[in-house]
């Protein structure tokens, strides 16, 4: 089995696009969405829960009032300036950490704490293969840890099916939930394009994949629209020695796609649907 995780290094470049389209293209695959904060690939798939599951992650700190005697032991040793002292204690929700030294020290218990409920992960199934993907609820932290479970869940179902490939649509950026996201990943695949922010992003995310010497390759989507921007892109994966699987055409489909809740490739064989359908070949073939 073969696992692809798709990145960007940001949002709207193109990824869930992409990923909607391989999930369509390749066979015989698990698909994971990690981007947990955003998640939008069920928008192009429309997969069926079958299963939810709650994520708790990180816990609340409260003061039970009648307890507490003032002492100001938690104010003190609260690193996150969380605590305000009146007669008693009273916890800021919006600055406390979960860390739970309050709790710990306070010589009356008289905090107490409960698991934070931050999301669900739901396993489901789609026209295009199982799926495994999440929603963190609004507000909350901890997207890394729930990117972790997601890949892990998915990985597991992927081996237990035997299928070939495990699909990962990644989440943007460069920060935790990626990192979380890279764990295990045979092919990175960056969707980049041709802006000087695309060229950026691509050597942001070329220097995190290099750090876990994780093998990657890179596509350019819309490439058209700027091509002088695009041999530039073009040069420097050649300069880093990372392969271009594919240059995907600017298409007014692609829009059109999204907007009918359905992969570029199944909606439309205009040059976007085929640049895509190639570039899965190529994938197939580095996969071989
Ligand atoms: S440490 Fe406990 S008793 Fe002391 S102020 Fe904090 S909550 Fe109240
Ligand atoms: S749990 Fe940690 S961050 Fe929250 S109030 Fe207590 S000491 Fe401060």
């Amino acid at each position: 089995m073969k696992e692809i995780l798709i990145l960007s290094g940001k949002g709207g470049t193109g990824k869930t696009t992409v990923t909607g389209s391989l999930a369509a293209l390749l066979k015989n695959k698990v698909i994971a969405d990690c981007d947990v904060d955003a998640a939008d690939l069920h928008l192009i798939l429309s997969p069926q829960v079958e299963k939810v599951h709650e994520f708790w992650s990180g816990i609340t700190a409260s003061v039970k009032t009648d307890q507490c005697t003032g002492c100001g032991t938690c104010e003190e040793l609260c690193r996150f300036d969380a605590i305000r002292l009146d007669d008693t204690a009273r916890i800021d929700a919006l600055e406390c950490e979960g860390c739970g030294v309050c709790a710990h020290f306070c010589p009356e218990g008289a905090i107490e704490t409960r698991d934070n409920l931050c999301g669900s992960w739901f396993n489901s199934r789609s026209d295009f293969g199982p799926m495994v993907h999440a929603q963190l609820h609004i507000g909350e932290e901890n997207s890394g840890k729930l990117v972790s479970l997601v890949k892990r869940k998915a990985r597991e179902l992927a081996e237990s099916t035997g299928v070939d490939w495990l699909l990962v649509d990644g989440p943007p950026g460069i920060g935790c939930p990626v990192i979380a996201s890279l764990s295990g990943t045979d092919l990175v695949l960056i969707v980049t394009e041709p802006t000087k922010s695309g060229l950026h992003d691509l050597e942001r995310v070329l220097e995190l994949a290099g750090h876990f010497k994780i093998p990657v390759a890179a596509c350019i989507n819309k490439w058209d629209l700027n091509k002088g921007m695009s041999d530039i892109i073009e040069n420097t994966c050649k300069e880093r020695q990372v392969p271009l699987f594919g240059k995907i055409p600017f298409d007014p489909d692609v829009v059109k796609s999204i907007v009918a809740a359905k992969p570029l490739v199944e909606y439309s064989s205009g040059p976007a649907a085929r640049a895509i359908t190639e570039m899965s070949r190529v994938i197939e073939r580095w996969a071989a």
